[in-house]
């Protein structure tokens, strides 16, 4: 059985005014759309189909990792093993935290996500991953007030699963990335394409990338039409670590 957060009318409450608290504010302003194309969990897939693809249009993305699904097959079919770790980061992509047995965090005591983050920064340096770890995504996207500030202490960047363009702000507890699904590809795209009326940073996360994805996937060669829209917009396209370390600076 695969585990989905609650939703009860308390949660759903919950979920539309988080955004307003707890914030860690990012002001920016661009004259180009910034992309990050992020990948959960994650299978091998999302190498196989998505580093490689990235690859071929020099680009690069940032990969959440629970270190205790290396080698386990799942939903999304075989997940990564410890070897892909050290490949990707030599390829330039980003390798990112997102707890180490993937638990919803809101049913967790501080103790329980302070261990969950401890076990899963040892897995990364066990599987050799060198690069300082600064980016953390919610396991099904759940989080509170409480977790915002919390996670925002252990990591810089911190993104959740609400869907939205950054315009003009971001907050770094709570980053907003639309799960690039072959359900809701038709949407994503257009927002995509509205990116060359208002530029803005653009966040994308999917798991599975074949041709019977589950409903958080998506086939190849939708993946490759969403690169495709990316290049002709002239985005820039940087993971997430990166294109924070942009948008503090200034560029207009
Ligand atoms: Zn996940």
């Amino acid at each position: 059985m695969i585990y989905e957060p609650s939703n009860r009318m308390s949660d759903r409450i919950e979920r539309k005014i988080r955004p307003f608290r707890s914030r860690r504010l990012m002001k920016f302003e661009i004259d180009r759309p910034i992309i990050s194309i992020t990948f959960d969990d994650f299978p091998k897939t999302a190498i196989s189909v998505g580093a490689n693809m990235l690859d071929k249009y020099g680009w690069t993305g940032t990969f959440y990792t629970c270190t205790g699904f290396a080698g386990i097959t799942n939903h999304h079919g075989p997940q990564y093993d410890a070897a892909d770790l050290p490949a990707l980061e030599a390829s330039g992509h980003e390798i990112a935290a997102h707890t180490y047995d993937h638990l919803d965090c809101t049913r967790l005591s501080e103790a329980q996500i302070q261990d969950q983050i401890k076990r899963n920064r040892q897995g990364l340096a066990d599987m050799g991953v060198k690069q300082p770890v600064t980016s953390f995504a919610y396991p099904y996207g759940a989080t509170n007030a409480g977790l915002k500030g919390f996670l925002g202490e252990h990591y810089h960047a911190v993104r959740g699963i609400g869907s939205g363009v950054h315009y003009d702000t971001a907050d770094l507890n709570e980053l907003k990335s639309e799960g690039l699904y072959s359900n809701s590809f038709k949407s994503t795209l257009s927002t995509l394409s509205g990116l060359s009326r208002r530029p803005g940073w653009y966040t994308l996360f999917t798991h599975d990338i074949c041709e019977n994805p589950t409903r958080w996937g998506c086939r190849p060669n939708e993946f490759e039409t969403a690169l495709e829209i990316i290049k002709s917009l002239g985005a820039i396209v940087l993971p997430v670590r990166d294109a924070v370390t942009y948008l503090e600076n200034p560029h207009v």
